[in-house]
């Protein structure tokens, strides 16, 4: 079929992070592209998610600066913190990235249709009643916070798209979910003041982590002032008043002024006319695609959340680069999910990149370097903290084959050492590497001594 058929070569529903990338190269390849989008351009990262969340997270460290300050001879003094003056800067932010992202999708000849996109057939897609044809079709539709069927949940609780945008800092706040954003929310709003507590129904947070990693964050979540029941379930929410008051397991109440609920996000695909195009689901909703992105209908493609392989911004992106490789540059790319680094933004944050300690057993023998020590900074604010190290080594051939951190920095640092272990780094190579010092980082190339509780019997 040739291209000049169909009024576009590519529409993309939905102009999150994976979207506009694969927009705008497809674009740059000559392809005329369109875009539909039914919210802001940007998408949940950009708007709802990882940006707007790590300004909140910059805001709540100087809770932590003023007070360490005072170790190394400084008064500060009096602090106050005004919370809609950090909502209402962190939107004049959002707006400027609208604003870029709008204008990248200009620049690159890309047309911007503004309403819902609904797929009504392989090959047209209706935007606010008018229908268009392309080519081929890409479903980048992202994810939403999902809250599970519990008693009041749905009327009263708020997720991470409120939590962002709250009038005022929350007095008490509970959250159920133990992930990422879980996690990254309960530090937030305890370091700028709010009393937290968090509800998992599992023993331990961060599920799909090293098990060092979930059990050292949560140690140092609990020494900062966060409560987390572990293997308690929310029954009913009710209003009672101020605010809501939670009926747990074990006929126990908790009050608070705000819930919220993290308990991992659906990939939107709901009413967006797949089924009608032959479009495979899986059980969760999620678009089937196969090594390429292709779905079960040859002419629509899809990446990002809403595949729900790995529901990262940057694994969205690289998707779009691979989609664009093979269908607009003729250079046939599969995706590589190999040693895709991640961090959580708690408070100390997360760095971890390729297996966790029980996934790596699972495959052969291996030598596990784990060293816990406080950072040099708090030797003097006195913080009661510990960084975390871990290495996984595969016996055999020495390579690395995972590297987790616990501590300040660990996502800048972790960075880094993910280009070493996607080069297949050894752990001589790592011993050949000299220090940068004082860092916390050099210590993953000065760890010498295996830990000898997990060397039995291999
Ligand atoms: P996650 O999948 O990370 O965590 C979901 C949490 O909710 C788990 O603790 C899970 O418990 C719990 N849960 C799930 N269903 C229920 C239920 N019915 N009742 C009670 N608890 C439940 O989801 P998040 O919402 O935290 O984040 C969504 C995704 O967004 C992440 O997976 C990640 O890919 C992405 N993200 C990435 C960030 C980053 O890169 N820094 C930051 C924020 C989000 P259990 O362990 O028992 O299953």
């Amino acid at each position: 079929m040739s291209a000049t058929k169909f009024d576009f070569d590519l529409m993309t529903i939905g102009a999150g992070s994976g979207g506009v990338r694969a927009s705008r190269m497809a674009a740059q390849t000559g392809a005329r592209v369109a875009v539909v989008e039914e919210s802001r351009v940007g998408g949940t990262c950009v708007m709802r998610g990882c940006v707007p969340k790590k300004l909140l997270v910059y805001a709540s460290h100087f809770a932590h600066d003023f007070e360490d300050a005072k170790g190394f001879g400084w008064d500060v003094g009096q602090t106050t913190f005004d919370w809609p003056k950090l909502i209402a800067a962190k939107n004049v932010e959002l707006l400027r990235l609208e604003g870029i992202y709008q204008r990248i999708l200009r620049e690159n000849k890309v047309e911007l249709l503004e309403g819902r996109g609904v797929v009504t057939g392989p090959h047209s897609v209706d935007v606010a009643g008018k229908v268009y044809t392309a080519e081929k079709i890409l479903i980048a539709t992202g994810s939403r916070p999902y809250i599970p069927s519990v008693p009041g949940a749905a009327e009263h609780a708020i997720t991470s798209n409120e939590a962002l945008d709250l009038p005022a800092l929350p007095k008490k706040i509970v959250i159920v979910g133990g992930g990422y954003i879980a996690v990254e929310f309960a530090g937030l709003f305890k370091a700028m003041g709010s009393d937290v507590t968090i509800i998992i129904r599992a023993g331990n947070i961060l599920r799909g982590f090293d098990e060092d990693i979930r059990n050292v964050l949560g140690e140092e979540m609990e020494k900062s002032g966060i409560t987390i029941r572990r293997e308690c379930t929310v029954n009913s929410i009710e209003e009672n008043g101020e605010g809501y008051s939670l009926n747990l397991s074990g006929a126990e109440t908790l009050d608070c002024d705000k819930v919220f609920y993290a308990t991992g996000r659906r990939p939107n695909t709901d009413g967006l006319g797949l089924d009608a195009a032959g479009v495979e689901l899986s059980d969760h909703g999620a678009v089937k695609v196969n090594d390429y992105l292709q779905t079960s209908a040859p002419s629509i493609f899809a990446l990002g959340d809403v595949i729900a392989r790995i529901q990262l911004t940057p694994v969205a992106i690289a998707e779009g680069m691979a989609f664009v490789s093979t269908q607009f540059l003729g250079i046939p790319k599969a995706m590589d999910y190999e040693f895709v680094p991640a961090a959580v933004f708690s408070q100390p944050p997360v760095g971890t990149v390729g297996l966790m300690e029980d996934e790596a057993r699972k495959q052969g023998a291996v030598d596990i370097y784990l060293s816990r020590f406080r950072p040099m900074k708090h030797t003097l604010s006195g913080r009661d903290t510990r960084t975390m190290t871990k290495l996984i080594v595969n016996r055999k051939n020495q390579r690395i084959v995972g590297l987790h951190m616990v501590g300040d920095d660990a996502p800048e640092i972790v960075q880094g050492f993910a280009v070493a272990l996607k080069c297949g780094a050894t752990k001589q190579q790592f011993d050949s590497t000299i220090g940068i010092h004082p860092t916390a980082a050099e210590e993953f190339v000065t760890m010498r001594d295996k830990l000898p509780a997990h060397d039995e019997g291999t």
